[in-house]
Protein backbone atom coordinates (compact mmCIF):
# COMPACT_ATOMS: atom_id res chain seq x y z
CA UNK A 1 0.00 0.00 0.00
CA UNK A 2 1.49 3.29 -1.10
CA UNK A 3 2.19 6.63 0.99
CA UNK A 4 -0.61 8.31 -0.51
CA UNK A 5 -3.33 5.55 -0.04
CA UNK A 6 -2.09 5.26 3.83
CA UNK A 7 -2.62 9.31 4.29
CA UNK A 8 -6.62 8.55 2.87
CA UNK A 9 -7.50 6.32 5.56
CA UNK A 10 -10.86 7.23 7.27
CA UNK A 11 -11.37 10.17 4.70
CA UNK A 12 -14.67 11.21 3.91
CA UNK A 13 -15.22 11.31 0.06
CA UNK A 14 -17.47 14.05 -0.86
CA UNK A 15 -18.25 13.27 -4.73
CA UNK A 16 -18.27 10.00 -5.87
CA UNK A 17 -20.64 9.16 -9.18
CA UNK A 18 -22.55 5.84 -9.26
CA UNK A 19 -24.35 5.59 -12.70
CA UNK A 20 -27.44 4.95 -13.28
CA UNK A 21 -27.43 2.02 -15.80
CA UNK A 22 -30.65 3.70 -18.12
CA UNK A 23 -33.85 4.70 -17.81
CA UNK A 24 -35.07 1.29 -17.60
CA UNK A 25 -33.43 1.05 -14.28
CA UNK A 26 -36.09 3.78 -12.85
CA UNK A 27 -39.05 1.49 -13.97
CA UNK A 28 -39.50 -0.17 -11.13
CA UNK A 29 -39.25 3.34 -9.00
CA UNK A 30 -41.71 5.06 -11.23
CA UNK A 31 -45.85 5.09 -10.62
CA UNK A 32 -47.50 2.84 -13.27
CA UNK A 33 -48.64 5.94 -14.68
CA UNK A 34 -45.50 7.28 -15.76
CA UNK A 35 -44.50 4.21 -17.61
CA UNK A 36 -46.53 4.45 -20.91
CA UNK A 37 -44.90 8.37 -20.69
CA UNK A 38 -41.73 7.47 -20.48
CA UNK A 39 -42.16 4.70 -23.23
CA UNK A 40 -43.61 7.26 -25.32
CA UNK A 41 -41.52 10.37 -25.23
CA UNK A 42 -38.20 8.16 -24.05
CA UNK A 43 -38.92 5.63 -26.18
CA UNK A 44 -35.38 6.27 -28.00
CA UNK A 45 -33.65 7.55 -25.08
CA UNK A 46 -33.05 4.41 -23.16
CA UNK A 47 -30.04 6.37 -21.75
CA UNK A 48 -30.89 9.84 -21.01
CA UNK A 49 -27.15 11.12 -20.41
CA UNK A 50 -25.92 14.37 -19.52
CA UNK A 51 -23.78 15.73 -22.55
CA UNK A 52 -21.57 17.39 -20.11
CA UNK A 53 -20.36 13.64 -19.71
CA UNK A 54 -20.87 11.64 -22.41
CA UNK A 55 -20.33 7.70 -21.64
CA UNK A 56 -17.31 7.02 -23.55
CA UNK A 57 -15.56 9.84 -23.36
CA UNK A 58 -12.23 9.18 -21.07
CA UNK A 59 -13.21 12.17 -18.76
CA UNK A 60 -15.92 10.04 -17.99
CA UNK A 61 -14.59 6.67 -16.17
CA UNK A 62 -10.57 6.19 -15.86
CA UNK A 63 -9.84 3.37 -17.87
CA UNK A 64 -8.90 1.14 -15.05
CA UNK A 65 -12.50 2.06 -13.47
CA UNK A 66 -14.47 0.90 -16.26
CA UNK A 67 -16.12 -2.52 -16.33
CA UNK A 68 -15.00 -4.99 -18.80
CA UNK A 69 -18.03 -5.29 -20.69
CA UNK A 70 -19.52 -2.43 -23.30
CA UNK A 71 -17.99 -0.49 -26.62
CA UNK A 72 -15.09 1.31 -24.38
CA UNK A 73 -15.68 -0.74 -20.98
CA UNK A 74 -19.26 -0.74 -19.59
CA UNK A 75 -20.54 2.06 -18.10
CA UNK A 76 -18.24 3.69 -15.11
CA UNK A 77 -19.40 3.60 -12.25
CA UNK A 78 -22.55 1.33 -12.70
CA UNK A 79 -20.93 -1.71 -10.59
CA UNK A 80 -21.31 -1.53 -6.68
CA UNK A 81 -18.06 -3.99 -6.13
CA UNK A 82 -15.78 -1.70 -8.21
CA UNK A 83 -17.00 1.06 -6.37
CA UNK A 84 -16.28 -0.51 -3.09
CA UNK A 85 -13.34 -2.02 -3.93
CA UNK A 86 -11.56 0.69 -6.00
CA UNK A 87 -12.69 3.14 -3.96
CA UNK A 88 -14.13 2.68 -0.58
CA UNK A 89 -11.73 0.27 0.60
CA UNK A 90 -8.96 0.99 -2.09
CA UNK A 91 -8.62 4.69 0.18
CA UNK A 92 -9.56 3.40 3.32
CA UNK A 93 -12.99 5.67 2.85
CA UNK A 94 -15.20 5.97 5.83
CA UNK A 95 -18.04 7.66 3.99
CA UNK A 96 -19.08 8.65 0.60
CA UNK A 97 -21.28 10.66 -0.41
CA UNK A 98 -23.02 9.43 -3.81
CA UNK A 99 -24.27 12.17 -6.83
CA UNK A 100 -25.45 10.26 -9.51
CA UNK A 101 -25.29 12.64 -13.05
CA UNK A 102 -28.23 11.26 -15.33
CA UNK A 103 -30.36 13.47 -17.57
CA UNK A 104 -33.65 13.64 -15.00
CA UNK A 105 -32.93 17.07 -13.70
CA UNK A 106 -32.72 18.55 -17.37
CA UNK A 107 -36.24 17.11 -18.51
CA UNK A 108 -38.59 19.80 -19.93
CA UNK A 109 -41.24 18.63 -18.61
CA UNK A 110 -41.36 19.67 -14.94
CA UNK A 111 -43.91 17.18 -13.74
CA UNK A 112 -41.65 13.98 -15.46
CA UNK A 113 -38.39 15.47 -14.44
CA UNK A 114 -39.88 15.65 -11.10
CA UNK A 115 -41.07 11.69 -11.33
CA UNK A 116 -37.91 10.56 -12.85
CA UNK A 117 -36.16 12.87 -10.03
CA UNK A 118 -38.01 10.65 -6.94
CA UNK A 119 -37.09 7.58 -8.68
CA UNK A 120 -33.45 8.31 -8.91
CA UNK A 121 -34.10 9.28 -5.24
CA UNK A 122 -35.61 5.73 -4.51
CA UNK A 123 -33.16 3.66 -6.54
CA UNK A 124 -30.12 5.56 -5.10
CA UNK A 125 -32.14 4.56 -1.40
CA UNK A 126 -32.34 0.90 -2.56
CA UNK A 127 -29.92 -0.05 -4.91
CA UNK A 128 -26.92 1.96 -3.38
CA UNK A 129 -27.71 3.06 0.47
CA UNK A 130 -29.01 0.13 1.40
CA UNK A 131 -25.97 -2.17 0.18
CA UNK A 132 -23.26 -0.61 1.81
CA UNK A 133 -23.21 1.77 5.14
CA UNK A 134 -20.26 3.68 4.08
CA UNK A 135 -22.78 5.37 1.11
CA UNK A 136 -24.52 8.21 1.90
CA UNK A 137 -25.86 10.51 -0.99
CA UNK A 138 -27.25 13.81 -2.64
CA UNK A 139 -30.80 14.13 -3.18
CA UNK A 140 -31.52 15.02 -7.05
CA UNK A 141 -34.13 17.39 -7.92
CA UNK A 142 -35.25 19.02 -11.21
CA UNK A 143 -34.82 23.11 -10.88
CA UNK A 144 -37.66 23.07 -13.85
CA UNK A 145 -40.68 23.63 -11.09
CA UNK A 146 -39.08 24.66 -7.54
CA UNK A 147 -41.80 23.74 -6.00
CA UNK A 148 -42.20 20.00 -6.50
CA UNK A 149 -38.22 20.28 -5.98
CA UNK A 150 -39.03 21.51 -2.09
CA UNK A 151 -41.33 18.25 -2.10
CA UNK A 152 -39.03 16.38 -2.83
CA UNK A 153 -35.96 17.97 -0.69
CA UNK A 154 -38.66 17.14 2.43
CA UNK A 155 -39.70 13.29 0.90
CA UNK A 156 -36.66 12.42 0.84
CA UNK A 157 -35.30 14.36 4.07
CA UNK A 158 -37.11 12.04 6.47
CA UNK A 159 -34.23 9.30 5.05
CA UNK A 160 -30.99 10.72 7.43
CA UNK A 161 -28.79 9.14 4.71
CA UNK A 162 -29.46 11.85 2.43
CA UNK A 163 -27.16 14.71 3.06
CA UNK A 164 -27.23 17.20 0.48
CA UNK A 165 -29.74 18.86 -2.26
CA UNK A 166 -27.66 18.41 -6.01
CA UNK A 167 -28.29 20.98 -8.75
CA UNK A 168 -26.22 21.32 -11.73
CA UNK A 169 -23.91 24.47 -12.70
CA UNK A 170 -25.50 25.42 -15.65
CA UNK A 171 -29.42 25.76 -16.13
CA UNK A 172 -32.42 28.06 -16.69
CA UNK A 173 -31.45 30.94 -14.99
CA UNK A 174 -28.73 31.51 -12.43
CA UNK A 175 -29.39 29.81 -9.46
CA UNK A 176 -29.72 32.65 -7.03
CA UNK A 177 -32.78 34.15 -8.47
CA UNK A 178 -36.38 34.09 -6.08
CA UNK A 179 -37.86 31.51 -8.17
CA UNK A 180 -35.74 29.09 -6.91
CA UNK A 181 -35.64 29.82 -3.26
CA UNK A 182 -38.58 27.30 -2.29
CA UNK A 183 -35.70 24.59 -2.84
CA UNK A 184 -33.12 26.55 -0.45
CA UNK A 185 -36.06 26.85 2.14
CA UNK A 186 -36.32 23.69 2.36
CA UNK A 187 -32.89 22.56 1.97
CA UNK A 188 -31.71 24.76 5.19
CA UNK A 189 -34.83 23.98 7.21
CA UNK A 190 -33.36 20.05 7.29
CA UNK A 191 -29.93 21.29 7.22
CA UNK A 192 -29.05 20.34 3.80
CA UNK A 193 -25.93 22.24 2.06
CA UNK A 194 -26.91 22.58 -1.67
CA UNK A 195 -24.27 21.25 -3.59
CA UNK A 196 -23.39 22.27 -7.44
CA UNK A 197 -22.33 19.83 -9.23
CA UNK A 198 -20.26 20.22 -12.45
CA UNK A 199 -22.46 20.18 -16.11
CA UNK A 200 -25.57 21.23 -17.69
CA UNK A 201 -29.30 21.38 -18.70
CA UNK A 202 -27.99 23.05 -22.03
CA UNK A 203 -30.75 25.72 -22.09
CA UNK A 204 -27.86 27.81 -23.47
CA UNK A 205 -24.48 27.54 -24.64
CA UNK A 206 -22.04 26.11 -21.98
CA UNK A 207 -19.60 28.85 -22.39
CA UNK A 208 -20.77 32.83 -21.61
CA UNK A 209 -20.15 33.32 -25.57
CA UNK A 210 -21.91 31.00 -27.49
CA UNK A 211 -21.70 27.58 -28.33
CA UNK A 212 -17.60 25.86 -28.50
CA UNK A 213 -16.75 23.11 -31.59
CA UNK A 214 -15.21 21.01 -28.53
CA UNK A 215 -15.70 18.86 -25.66
CA UNK A 216 -12.69 19.94 -23.92
CA UNK A 217 -13.65 23.93 -24.23
CA UNK A 218 -16.99 22.61 -22.25
CA UNK A 219 -15.52 21.08 -19.72
CA UNK A 220 -12.51 23.82 -19.31
CA UNK A 221 -15.11 26.27 -19.19
CA UNK A 222 -17.31 25.17 -16.37
CA UNK A 223 -15.42 27.21 -13.44
CA UNK A 224 -16.98 30.17 -15.56
CA UNK A 225 -20.52 28.55 -14.17
CA UNK A 226 -19.37 27.94 -11.06
CA UNK A 227 -18.08 31.66 -10.84
CA UNK A 228 -21.53 33.02 -12.11
CA UNK A 229 -23.56 30.94 -9.55
CA UNK A 230 -21.29 31.75 -6.79
CA UNK A 231 -21.75 35.94 -7.66
CA UNK A 232 -25.37 35.22 -8.48
CA UNK A 233 -26.17 33.53 -4.79
CA UNK A 234 -24.43 36.55 -3.35
CA UNK A 235 -26.00 39.52 -5.20
CA UNK A 236 -29.87 38.05 -4.76
CA UNK A 237 -29.36 37.36 -1.02
CA UNK A 238 -29.71 34.10 -0.70
CA UNK A 239 -27.20 33.67 2.37
CA UNK A 240 -29.28 36.78 3.55
CA UNK A 241 -32.43 34.93 3.45
CA UNK A 242 -30.39 31.49 4.14
CA UNK A 243 -28.20 32.32 6.96
CA UNK A 244 -27.38 28.84 7.98
CA UNK A 245 -27.47 27.67 4.37
CA UNK A 246 -24.09 25.94 3.29
CA UNK A 247 -23.11 26.01 -1.04
CA UNK A 248 -20.75 23.29 -1.99
CA UNK A 249 -19.30 23.48 -5.28
CA UNK A 250 -18.75 19.71 -6.87
CA UNK A 251 -15.94 19.33 -9.48
CA UNK A 252 -15.43 23.00 -9.57
CA UNK A 253 -11.96 22.88 -9.21
CA UNK A 254 -10.13 25.52 -7.09
CA UNK A 255 -7.57 28.02 -8.24
CA UNK A 256 -10.02 29.92 -10.27
CA UNK A 257 -12.08 31.07 -6.86
CA UNK A 258 -9.03 33.64 -5.03
CA UNK A 259 -9.40 35.51 -8.78
CA UNK A 260 -13.15 35.78 -8.59
CA UNK A 261 -12.98 37.15 -5.00
CA UNK A 262 -11.21 40.04 -5.68
CA UNK A 263 -12.79 41.06 -8.96
CA UNK A 264 -15.96 40.67 -7.08
CA UNK A 265 -14.93 42.37 -4.03
CA UNK A 266 -13.89 45.31 -6.03
CA UNK A 267 -16.55 45.64 -8.31
CA UNK A 268 -18.82 45.32 -5.02
CA UNK A 269 -16.64 48.60 -3.53
CA UNK A 270 -18.35 50.56 -6.33
CA UNK A 271 -21.93 49.03 -6.87
CA UNK A 272 -22.72 47.56 -3.84
CA UNK A 273 -25.72 50.39 -3.50
CA UNK A 274 -27.78 48.24 -5.75
CA UNK A 275 -27.21 45.15 -3.31
CA UNK A 276 -27.43 46.68 -0.07
CA UNK A 277 -28.70 43.69 1.86
CA UNK A 278 -24.77 42.50 0.79
CA UNK A 279 -23.06 44.13 3.87
CA UNK A 280 -19.83 42.56 4.16
CA UNK A 281 -17.23 41.75 1.22
CA UNK A 282 -18.44 39.21 -0.79
CA UNK A 283 -14.88 36.84 -0.12
CA UNK A 284 -16.02 37.21 3.43
CA UNK A 285 -19.23 35.78 2.53
CA UNK A 286 -17.99 33.10 0.32
CA UNK A 287 -15.56 31.33 3.28
CA UNK A 288 -18.11 31.38 5.56
CA UNK A 289 -20.74 29.85 2.98
CA UNK A 290 -18.99 28.09 -0.11
CA UNK A 291 -17.00 24.68 0.16
CA UNK A 292 -15.17 23.29 -2.94
CA UNK A 293 -14.43 19.56 -3.31
CA UNK A 294 -10.30 18.74 -4.43
CA UNK A 295 -10.73 17.08 -7.28
CA UNK A 296 -10.26 18.16 -10.62
CA UNK A 297 -7.30 19.84 -8.28
CA UNK A 298 -6.53 22.43 -10.91
CA UNK A 299 -3.61 24.16 -8.80
CA UNK A 300 -0.01 24.50 -9.85
CA UNK A 301 2.34 21.27 -9.23
CA UNK A 302 4.98 22.85 -7.12
CA UNK A 303 4.68 22.94 -3.61
CA UNK A 304 5.38 26.15 -2.98
CA UNK A 305 3.51 27.59 -5.25
CA UNK A 306 0.28 25.38 -4.28
CA UNK A 307 0.91 26.84 -0.57
CA UNK A 308 0.16 30.78 -2.04
CA UNK A 309 -3.36 29.31 -3.92
CA UNK A 310 -4.56 27.92 -0.89
CA UNK A 311 -3.05 31.31 1.44
CA UNK A 312 -4.82 33.20 -1.00
CA UNK A 313 -8.20 31.54 -0.84
CA UNK A 314 -7.87 32.66 2.79
CA UNK A 315 -9.33 30.02 5.08
CA UNK A 316 -8.61 26.46 6.28
CA UNK A 317 -12.24 25.34 6.21
CA UNK A 318 -13.34 25.19 2.66
CA UNK A 319 -11.60 22.43 0.87
CA UNK A 320 -13.14 18.68 1.04
CA UNK A 321 -11.69 15.89 -0.03
CA UNK A 322 -12.97 13.93 -3.43
CA UNK A 323 -11.92 11.53 -5.42
CA UNK A 324 -14.37 12.04 -7.99
CA UNK A 325 -14.78 8.24 -9.00
CA UNK A 326 -14.68 7.27 -11.64
CA UNK A 327 -13.51 10.14 -12.96
CA UNK A 328 -10.42 10.35 -14.99
CA UNK A 329 -8.82 13.24 -12.75
CA UNK A 330 -5.77 11.70 -11.47
CA UNK A 331 -3.66 8.30 -11.85
CA UNK A 332 -2.55 5.73 -9.35
CA UNK A 333 -2.93 6.99 -6.06
CA UNK A 334 -2.36 11.10 -6.65
CA UNK A 335 -5.63 11.86 -5.25
CA UNK A 336 -4.16 14.29 -2.90
CA UNK A 337 -2.37 17.53 -4.16
CA UNK A 338 1.41 17.10 -3.46
CA UNK A 339 2.53 19.69 -1.20
CA UNK A 340 -0.57 20.57 0.82
CA UNK A 341 0.11 21.78 4.19
CA UNK A 342 -0.12 19.14 7.40
CA UNK A 343 -2.59 21.27 9.23
CA UNK A 344 -5.01 20.85 6.18
CA UNK A 345 -4.82 17.62 5.76
CA UNK A 346 -6.89 16.28 8.45
CA UNK A 347 -9.13 19.49 8.10
CA UNK A 348 -9.62 18.03 4.34
CA UNK A 349 -9.87 14.71 4.81
CA UNK A 350 -12.40 14.47 8.06
CA UNK A 351 -13.36 17.79 9.63
CA UNK A 352 -14.40 20.25 7.06
CA UNK A 353 -16.76 17.27 5.89
CA UNK A 354 -18.44 16.66 9.24
CA UNK A 355 -18.80 20.75 9.58
CA UNK A 356 -20.45 20.64 6.39
CA UNK A 357 -22.86 18.34 6.28
CA UNK A 358 -24.50 17.85 9.85
CA UNK A 359 -26.06 14.70 8.97
CA UNK A 360 -22.60 12.96 8.37
CA UNK A 361 -22.47 13.37 11.97
CA UNK A 362 -26.31 12.40 12.67
CA UNK A 363 -25.69 8.97 10.72
CA UNK A 364 -21.91 7.89 11.36
CA UNK A 365 -21.88 4.58 13.45
ZN1 LIG B 1 -17.93 14.86 -9.61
Amino acid sequence: MSDLVLATRGAIDCDIHPALPGTAALLPYLDEHWHATVAMVLGGMARLELNSYPPNAPLTGRPDWRPSSGPVGGKAGSEIAMLQAQALDHFGLSLAICNCLYGAPAVYNPDLGAALCRAMNDWMAKEWLDRDARLRASIVVSPVDPEQAAAEIARCAAEKRFVQVMLLAMGELPLGRRAYWPIYREAERHGLPIGIHAGSMFRHAPTQSGYPSFLVEDYAAQSQAFATQLISFIAEGVFVKFPTLKLVLLESGVSWLPAMMWRFGKDWRGTRTEVPWVKELPASIVREHVRLTIQPFDGPPDAADLQRVIEQIGSDDMLLFSTDYPHWQFDGDEVLPRGLPERLLQKILVDNALATYPRLTETAS
